[in-house]
């Protein structure tokens, strides 16, 4: 029996978000899983259908623990001690990268970030996940006998199946004394699917030369129902926000159609998205190293090839 114990996050909307049902078929993969759901804030009453022996809620993190989530933390590393399990899954969300190695760290264990799959070998955990900024793939075998992992979203399927799990609030027994506050925070300017829940992204580099085509690029991700994303370097140019960077320094997505338009194929940049289903690249340079990661590519001018597949596009989807 492999005892995991999963956090799951709830979306935007309140509901259990896809990244956490993702999770549950990752925990699946283990030998005899004995599941417990810690879901971070009020509980959705999907939770009650979950294939899981036990859901916990905890308290919504607190806006002064945002950033350092210490609560968060002590409440998890509390009901590690109640739950004792094998494993400790995470996803690779901004609240999972934060306090999954703050977790490992209090519990004196091996903590994997980012792991595609994961599997019990000859009575030990192994992981599979990117190395060289996401040019390979490899193995780790977990050397403690409990581990903390995040997973990369969308690595796997989302669990759709039900069952019929206790439900209970967790009340925390440990305030914790807050040694960092937040001064400021911003929100995201948003609008659409997010960069890491979209199945079409259309992500634009360098190579656009300017802000103004990323207009054309939001045309084709409204048109695909996906989200926009971009390189480093169009970010770092000030075209577009970094909340939209993908890569080694951005974020880890994986649509099943990710189109690069102007972007060269950096292995950073290709950290973030190599493990997209399926990638297109236009680029007018044929020797772009995109090309080498690419299923389909278009050597050209993004200017003229990207309104003719545009139009295409909407002719047939009307
Ligand atoms: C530590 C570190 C971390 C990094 N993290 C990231 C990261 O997270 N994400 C990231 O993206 N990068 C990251 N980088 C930067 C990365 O190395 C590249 O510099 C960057 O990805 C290049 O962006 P680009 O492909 O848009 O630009 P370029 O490399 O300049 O490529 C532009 C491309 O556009 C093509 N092009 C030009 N004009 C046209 C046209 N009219 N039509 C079609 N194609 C055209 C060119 O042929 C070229 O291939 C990181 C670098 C370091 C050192």
């Amino acid at each position: 029996m492999t005892s995991v114990l999963l956090v799951g996050e709830c979306d935007d909307s309140g509901s259990l978000g896809q990244p956490a049902l993702q999770a549950i078929t990752a925990a699946n993969r283990l030998t005899d899983p004995e599941i417990t759901v810690v879901i971070v804030g009020d509980l959705p009453p999907s939770v009650s259908s979950l294939p899981v022996g036990l859901v916990l809620g905890i308290p919504k993190v607190d806006e002064s623990d945002i950033g350092i989530y210490e609560q968060a933390t002590t409440d998890i590393f509390q009901i590690i001690n109640r739950v004792h399990p094998d494993v400790v899954l995470f996803n690779k969300s901004d609240f999972g990268s934060l306090v999954a190695p703050r977790v490992a760290f209090r519990l004196g264990v091996v903590f994997a970030s980012d792991c595609m799959e994961i599997s019990n070998v000859d009575g030990s955990i192994v992981v599979t996940r990117p190395v060289f900024g996401g040019s390979a793939l490899a193995d780790f075998e977990v050397a403690t006998t409990q581990s903390v992992i995040t997973l990369r979203p969308g690595s796997f399927s989302a669990s759709t199946e039900t069952g019929n799990p206790s439900v209970e609030e967790f009340i925390s027994d440990v305030t914790v004394d807050q040694r960092a506050s937040v001064l400021d925070t911003i929100e995201e300017s948003r609008e659409g699917v997010r960069l890491e829940d979209a199945n079409v992204i259309v992500s634009g580099g360098r190579g656009l030369g300017g802000p103004e085509p990323f207009s054309v690029l939001h045309d084709l991700a409204n048109v695909l129902e996906g989200a926009v994303g971009a390189s480093r370097a169009a970010c770092d140019a000030g075209w577009i926000d970094h909340a939209y960077q993908v890569g080694l320094t951005g974020k880890s997505v994986t649509p099943d159609l990710y189109i690069a338009v102007g972007i060269s194929g950096a292995s950073q940049h290709m950290a973030g998205c190599s493990s997209s289903r399926a990638i297109v690249a236009i680029n007018k340079d044929a020797d772009s190293n995109i090309f080498k990661e690419a299923r389909y590519g278009v050597v050209g001018d993004w200017e003229k090839v990207l309104p003719a597949f545009l139009s295409a596009v909407r002719d047939i989807k009307s």
